[in-house]
């Protein structure tokens, strides 16, 4: 038997509770992991409150990333004892996840966990601190350097923007950090930020171009807010876009494409290929520190798990929340 938390859906609506389930329960896979930890994400949060449709079929344990131990494998690519890492796949969506002290998986989705990192500090940066570095790869791949001038962080209290700010400002960027929240600045600076705005002066509705600002951009916004980040963008800079705080919507013109060569690099970590995965967290084992992990994230049990995914879906969670299972 395993502790998991177990989303299930009836004609009353969705019910998430923490349930004892035999292994028989378990998804199909080739390899069963014993979990030592998990995470909750921005899109954990919208599957374990209802509040998005992530969850694709009922009942689910949500957690779309995990980090544990490999109890049992039918394949040749790990073997019982080897430490390994997910993220994403689909896992916690279509696929049980991570919010449980046992999951059984498709040997493709893992990657071994890197050297650099215990469970726990894998699980502290998680889905949101590989986007974060999938978007300064992105920057990096469409030429950006520190010479060109500062790079904006939105959303910079939560857990992608909190990993921007220290990625870039190791890599030697100068960076501003907009955020709704500007009691946390001394969190932002100690991170890395050397500039803090407020969120509002770019979410709402602004002109197709502002006065350039910066060189280039990580949003995990979205709608309003990307749309005046593009607008404000300089000449030949790029904005990588992975997130949707702020909304789906895009009500942005062509201008800063055509008139000033801005390129808007979209980022996806889910089904990134295998490859990619490794290099970013091979970077990420690179440019992070314990210190730094440790400063931006918590821990809470499995118990907390819904109360903290409701409190990070009103912005009132700071950096990252580990979910220990063991
Ligand atoms: P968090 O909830 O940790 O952070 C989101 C931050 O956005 C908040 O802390 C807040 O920052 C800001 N924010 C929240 N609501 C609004 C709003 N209405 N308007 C403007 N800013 C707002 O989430 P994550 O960092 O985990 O994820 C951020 C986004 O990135 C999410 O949309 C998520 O779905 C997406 N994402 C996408 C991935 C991909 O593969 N493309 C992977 C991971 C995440 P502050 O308080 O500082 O203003």
């Amino acid at each position: 038997m395993f502790n998991a938390l177990l989303i299930e859906k009836d004609d009353d609506g969705q019910h998430v509770a923490i349930q004892s389930l035999s292994d028989d329960r378990l998804p199909e896979g080739d390899v069963t992991v014993s979990v030592d930890c998990s995470t909750l994400n921005y899109k954990d949060a919208l599957a374990i409150t209802g509040k998005g449709p992530v969850v694709k079929q009922f009942p689910m344990v949500p957690g779309i990333d995990l980090a544990g131990t490999v109890e049992h494998s039918d394949t040749d690519a790990f073997k019982p004892g080897d430490a390994v890492l997910l993220n994403g796949w689909g896992v916690g969506e279509k696929h049980w996840g991570g919010l449980a002290e046992k999951a059984r998986l498709k040997s493709d989705w893992l990657i071994p966990l890197p050297d650099a990192f215990s469970a726990r500090q894998a699980m502290a940066i998680g889905t949101a601190g590989y986007t974060a570095m999938l978007c300064v790869m992105a920057l990096e791949r469409h030429g950006l350097t520190p010479d060109q001038g500062d790079i904006l962080v939105t959303g910079a209290n939560g857990g992608v923007g909190s990993y921007a700010i220290a990625l870039l400002a190791r890599l030697g960027f100068k960076v501003v950090a907009s955020t709704g929240r500007p009691q946390e600045a001394d969190y932002l600076r100690d991170l890395g930020a050397t500039t803090i705005i407020d969120r509002q002066e770019l979410s709402e509705p602004g002109k197709p171009l502002a006065s350039p600002c910066w060189a280039g951009a990580v949003d995990s916004v979205g709608s309003h807010t990307l749309a005046n980040v593009l607008a404000a963008t300089q000449y030949g800079g790029t904005v990588a876009a992975c997130g949707l705080a702020q909304g789906m919507d895009l009500p942005a013109t062509v201008a800063p494409f055509i008139l000033r060569g801005v390129t808007l690099a979209g980022v996806d970590s889910v089904m990134r290929p295998k490859a990619d995965r490794i290099e970013a967290w091979r970077r990420l084992g690179e440019l992070v520190s314990a210190k730094e992990i440790d400063a931006i994230t918590r821990a809470i049990p499995l118990e907390d798990a819904v109360e903290t995914a409701e409190q990070l879906l009103i912005g009132e969670v700071r950096g990252r929340v580990v979910v220990t299972l063991r």
